[in-house]
């Protein structure tokens, strides 16, 4: 007798983290089947990311999350880096205004907020089967897909099914990184850390809502305003401090005494970890892919280590969803990591930099031009380029991130278009737009958008249009219709 089928799907998303949860919205609302597989039977309480950005906040608006998600934050005014004196050294202010991501560039929010945010969006998507308690053990893939194994870790059952792709959403142990056989590049940087929530019992108005870094080499800290009265402190251990000790309420307030005291909050929760600097080398082998911690992983300092994950797959989900529908797409599966990896680089290399300055060790060679002027140094938030990949047309703006602004129907410009391809286009242009083309666009399910909204933008970068990918990168731009031409055919 054959063997019973295992049960099919097109993606296994290994691991239900803030990144596996929105790599699955995404793909269902690509019109995949998921299977989520999540080896613990909560989400992970301990304190971990409390900023996330415009960018993000983008993608979470894409899943239609954002103003679900918006109560539970708190705008940032920004950071400012102090030295052991308390003289402010570096000013990292952030604008009041909403940007032109469409959306402010720092928030503040509590991890488990989010994750929960995320999981109810999952469990409301019925493409989405998200199984608890399953420990992935085994990953053998052939030329049609993977067998996967895992374990029932509630009944002990060992379970298979199977999946036309994996992704390893699997954080910084990945087991789906070690299947692919990669190992990791190491950036530099390794610092033991206790990291501690505690909620006000009353206002404390002097804390303020700047983030602040306490660079002083004999006990780096940061300080965060939370959401509501909740307020983290990251303090550096030292080798000798016990971790156990450091977590305990006792160790934890002997530490914490420098900021509040016992009388103003409550202790949440207490942590310690090792932060680390590292990039994957190889981020996909064939059917096996990995994103977030996974991939890379970064000091706390800029608050991007969560940001990044959502980025990877916000790159990836159109991508397998194509490979999915068309059979396979080697190269588009490949620009992944060549477009993700030097993105993510560029954010861990400025944290290993901002931790060298928060030591006070490397100070010069955190702040472009030192520290030495009298004036505090002023810094402003990075937004890279991907990396080399997918490219057509004319290279003005390519892979730089495209603007959100309000349409003249006063609609976002990412609820007009969704998570898919959009061709911006002056109206001029569009006017002159050969039939053939406006049919081909149609039929490739670009939204063609000819907004005066964009005149702007698109005038500032000469360029007649440009066309922009679901994850919201430029693919490339036109000034010519046969630039034009030449994008609608790589689209
Ligand atoms: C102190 C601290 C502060 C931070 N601050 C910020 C910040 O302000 N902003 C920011 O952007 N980022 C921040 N980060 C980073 C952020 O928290 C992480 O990048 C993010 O949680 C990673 O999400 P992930 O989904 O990739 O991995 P994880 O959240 O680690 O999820 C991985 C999941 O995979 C599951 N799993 C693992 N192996 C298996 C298996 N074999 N089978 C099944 N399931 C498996 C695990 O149980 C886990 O649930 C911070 C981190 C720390 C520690």
């Amino acid at each position: 007798m054959p063997a019973p089928a295992l049960p099919a799907f097109d993606v296994c998303v290994v691991g239900y983290g803030p990144v596996g949860a929105t790599l699955a919205n995404l793909l269902a609302d690509c019109g995949l089947s998921v299977l989520v597989l999540e080896r613990e039977a909560e989400i992970y309480l301990l304190p971990r990311a409390v900023h996330f950005d415009d960018e993000v906040m983008r993608l979470f608006q894409t899943l239609g999350l954002a103003e679900r998600i918006l109560p539970h934050t708190h705008v940032s005014p920004g950071m400012r880096f102090v030295d052991a004196g308390g003289r402010l050294i570096l000013d990292w202010s952030r604008s009041p205004d909403v940007g032109p991501l469409g959306w402010h560039v720092s928030y503040r929010f509590h991890q488990p907020d989010l994750e929960r945010i995320l999981r109810d969006a999952a469990a409301a998507r019925p493409a989405i089967d998200v199984r608890l308690r399953a420990e992935v053990f085994a990953l053998d893939q052939d030329d049609d897909g993977v067998d996967i194994r895992y374990e029932d870790v509630a009944g002990g059952a060992l379970c298979r099914a199977r999946a036309r792709y994996v992704v390893g959403c699997d954080g910084a142990r990945s087991l789906v990184r070690r299947l692919i056989g990669d190992s990791l590049e190491d950036l530099g940087f390794h610092e033991r850390w206790l990291v501690v929530d505690a909620i006000l019992g009353r206002d404390l108005p002097t804390l303020g809502d700047y983030s602040v870094q306490y660079c002083d080499p004999a006990r780096p800290a940061t300080y965060v305003r939370g959401v509501g009265r909740r307020r983290r402190w990251e303090i550096a251990l030292r080798p000798d401090e016990d971790p156990a000790a450091m977590t305990a309420p006792a160790g934890t307030w002997r530490l914490l005494e420098r900021f509040i005291s016992r009388d103003d909050a409550e202790l949440e929760r207490a942590a310690c970890y090792t932060f680390h600097s590292a990039i994957a080398r190889r981020w996909r082998d064939r059917r096996l892919l990995i994103a977030g911690d996974s991939a890379h992983q970064t000091p706390p300092f800029l608050g991007q280590g969560l940001c990044a994950g959502i980025r990877d797959v916000a790159n990836l989900a159109w991508k397998l969803a194509r490979a999915v529908k068309t059979g396979g797409d080697d190269a588009l599966l490949d620009s992944y990591q060549s477009e993700r990896a030097p993105h993510v680089r560029a954010y861990i290399e400025l944290a290993v930099r901002l931790g060298g300055l928060i030591n006070t060790r490397a100070a010069e060679a955190a702040v472009p031009g030192g520290l030495t002027r009298s004036e505090p140094a002023r810094m402003e938030s990075i937004k890279p380029q991907l990396g080399p990949g997918l490219s057509a047309g004319a290279a003005d703006l390519r892979g730089q991130l495209a603007p959100q602004p309000l349409l003249a129907d006063h609609v976002r410009l990412d609820d007009h278009v969704g998570y898919r391809f959009a061709a911006l286009l002056d109206p001029n242009f569009l006017a002159g737009l050969p039939d053939a083309l406006r049919r081909e666009l149609t039929l490739k399910n670009v939204d063609v958008v000819a907004d005066p909204a964009l005149q702007p933008w698109l005038a500032d970068n000469r360029v007649s249009a440009v066309v922009v990918r679901p994850d919201r990168y430029v693919l490339g731009s036109a000034k010519t219709i046969g630039d034009m031409d030449a994008l609608a055919a790589a689209i």
